[in-house]
């Protein structure tokens, strides 16, 4: 047998110990141990090879853009809102461009490899939307650039958000999105679900709209989400983003909401990084997290996959485009600390987000796109613990990224020569 590309005796997400062929753009193999020859060979022994990581919540028509014009001095989502008016009125499209396919370039290094999008669709120049389709095209061979039609200043509430959504669709945006909360009142938040989700219907489209990011318990727009899903058969094609109210929700209309939303089968995206830095910010203490109930959604078979949502814009001032960061900040503000719930958070920015967005050519199996990721790290568990290196990543079978093992060497004497702060157990 001959390869292109071999990844020898890496050890799968699940505990498996693998070889990995690769032809052309596809995992040709994956067999415990491969006689075979290959164009080139990368021996992963001891270290974990993964599917590519996931990102199905962003915004990158505002990433890197911190400080401009202006920083967020409450940190609210009310003022970032604000200051993304500001510097909507001075952007260019030659830097929106500029500025994600940058933040592309640190995606690949940290071999996140498929990244949904919400793009403004309230500037009538939709300078954000025509960039964005630039990029889109320019990443398109180590990137899935997923877009959504995010009328970010409210559907009804913005006077020309409803025509300019609708544009942006036909200029081939993928994905309806909306701001059902940010509407006038509850009412037109309502009637904004519905209307944006006939519109995915009629157009054969998914939905991903933010929906409830408040510590409103009475904001209830996941409610008419699940029930137009149901009625229009959008089932496995909507998604919830952020979904934050539900922390603070009754807990009596939550045990009704939950199967609604499992039956409707919705997935939920919160985005731990930036609903804890978000959220609680009017309360005095106690102090709510304001995250979504994960746990209890999974019990129910809902899909929940972590977004990362913001690096260095008008939301957040952090922000490294690594989706361990993103699933470490959920597992500890989910309080997911068994090792069946850490191991999942490590699937929640991997295998469930692939599904979520509907990317049936991603994953580790015979068939699939050669993309994936050579990481730092013992196995999934310990990935999540140290955020670590990625070795190499592996873009439609070709090498985009890579970095040599570098532990730290230590001078102390009596103790070995270097650390890497990997443990193994026993
Ligand atoms: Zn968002």
């Amino acid at each position: 047998m001959t390869f292109d590309l071999l990844i020898r005796n890496g050890t799968l997400p699940d505990g498996r110990k693998a070889d990995i062929g690769i032809r052309g753009e596809t995992i040709a193999a994956i067999e415990p141990k491969l006689e075979a020859e290959a164009g080139r060979v990368i021996n992963a022994t001891g270290n974990l090879v993964s599917p590519p990581f996931v990102d199905p919540h962003f915004h990158m028509d505002a990433t890197l853009s911190y400080g401009i014009p202006r920083i967020n001095a409450s940190g609210t989502l009310l003022e970032g809102i604000a200051l993304w008016g500001e510097l909507k009125k001075v952007m260019t499209f030659e830097e929106v461009r500029d500025r994600a396919l940058a933040y592309c370039d640190w995606a690949v290094s940290m071999g996140l490899l498929a990244i949904r999008s919400h793009v403004d669709t309230c500037d009538d120049r939709l300078l954000g939307v025509e960039a964005l389709l630039e990029v889109k095209k320019t990443v398109a061979p180590y990137i899935d650039l997923q877009l959504v039609a995010f009328p970010q200043d409210g559907f009804y509430r913005s006077p020309t958000a409803r025509e300019n959504t609708i544009r942006a669709l036909d200029m081939g945006v993928d994905v309806v999105g909306g701001i059902p909360h940010f509407e006038r009142t509850m009412e037109d938040g309502r009637r904004s679900v519905t209307e944006l989700c006939e519109i995915a219907a009629e157009r054969g489209l998914m939905v991903d709209m933010h929906c409830d990011e408040t510590d409103d318990p009475l904001s209830r727009h996941i409610e008419q989400l699940a029930y137009e899903t149901q009625r229009l058969g959008l089932q496995g094609r909507v998604a919830g983003s952020h979904l934050t109210s539900m922390h603070s929700m009754d807990n009596y209309y939550v045990s009704k909401l939950l199967p609604l939303i499992a039956e409707a089968r919705v997935s939920a995206i919160p985005n731990p990084l930036i609903n804890i830095m978000l959220q609680g910010r009017h309360d005095t203490f106690p102090k709510r997290r304001g995250l979504t109930r994960v746990k209890e959604m999974q019990a129910l078979g809902i899909r929940v996959g972590w977004g990362q949502d913001c690096v260095l814009d008008p939301w957040y001032s952090l922000g490294t485009a690594d989706m361990l960061d993103v699933a470490f900040m959920g597992l500890h503000v989910a309080q997911m600390s068994s090792p069946a719930d850490m191991a999942k958070c490590f699937d929640m920015v991997t295998t469930v987000n692939t599904s979520i967005m509907g990317l049936d050519h991603l994953g580790l199996a015979v068939g699939k796109r050669a993309s994936l990721v050579v990481l730092d790290a013992g196995d999934a568990i310990e990935a999540v613990r140290l955020r670590p290196e990625r070795l190499a990543v592996i873009a439609r079978g070709k090498v985009v990224a890579e970095r040599t093992q570098q532990d730290t060497r230590l001078s102390i004497a009596g103790r070995p020569k270097t650390v890497n702060r990997r443990h193994r157990a026993g």
